[in-house]
């Protein structure tokens, strides 16, 4: 084959690729890792993380950046990311058993690891996960057994099967209105005294229930802590709640 066929059959697979990730059937996996739950209404809670790549909202405090750019990581078919999901999933619970001296997963058989993680909680992330049609994933994952989360700023449309929607509003790319009132978790990013004035507006489009989180920026925490935790004392009946990332406390991902 010469360089010119190759070239034209590269072109020919990255076009392929491109018409599977459009439909949500492939997607760039930046990373996927089991941890805890770090921030908001699920804190301290076991949870799977897939962390899509690509984003264009470009926060300038942004901790994630090297997610910005989807062609920067691999992509990967929805099976493959769920599989590697359940995987890793079972392969710490397989361990804990083993070093426990507790019967194997082995022994109890497929149908024993199924139940184990049916409800499993599995957060949708990135990057902005919601730049992607995500009707496959959560399908995929729901059939799997898994409960499905996602953290998105709700600067594009939600798509999918979602059980609990984080939208955490960014100034750099404001969120859509239908995405905000679908929010069952508002979450704010505090960086400086104008992001409450920013945090009222938006609670203000959210529905009734939908639980308020105020979370310091993590570079400016020991700075804006201060004047949140007044924020919440002098606003009581507005139902804010002050949120830290635990798990950069606690040394988990
Ligand atoms: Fe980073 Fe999230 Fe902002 Fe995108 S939306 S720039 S990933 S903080």
């Amino acid at each position: 084959m010469d360089t010119k066929d190759r070239m034209s059959e590269v072109a020919v697979e990255r076009a392929e690729l491109q018409i599977q990730i459009d439909a949500g059937k492939s997607l760039p996996v930046m990373e996927a890792f089991y941890t805890l739950q770090g921030e908001g209404n699920y804190q301290g809670r076991a949870a799977y993380f897939i962390r899509l790549g690509g984003c264009d909202v470009g926060c300038v405090w942004c901790d994630v950046k090297e997610s910005w750019d989807a062609e920067l990581h691999p992509v990967k078919t929805v099976e493959q990311i769920v599989q590697d999901a359940i995987q890793e999933i079972l392969s710490d619970i397989k361990a804990a058993e083993i070093a426990s001296g507790a019967e194997s997963m082995e022994a109890l058989g497929d149908a024993a690891g199924t139940d184990m993680i049916r409800g499993c909680i599995v957060v949708v992330t990135g990057g902005e996960p919601l730049m992607y049609e995500l009707g496959p994933l959560t399908k995929a994952l729901h059939a799997a057994g898994f409960r499905v989360h996602i953290e998105t700023s709700g600067a594009y449309p939600l798509s999918g099967e979602i059980d609990w929607v984080c939208v955490s509003p960014k100034k750099f790319k404001a969120p859509l209105p239908e995405v905000i009132s679908r929010a069952q978790e508002l979450k704010v990013v505090v960086f400086n005294k104008s992001d409450f004035l920013w945090a009222e507006q938006h609670a203000a489009q959210v529905s009734p229930d939908c639980k308020l989180y105020l979370q310091p920026e993590w570079s400016k925490e020991k700075q804006m802590l201060p004047l949140m935790i007044d924020y919440v004392k002098t606003h009581p009946l507005s139902t804010w709640s002050l949120c830290v990332q635990v798990h950069k406390y606690i040394n988990v991902p």
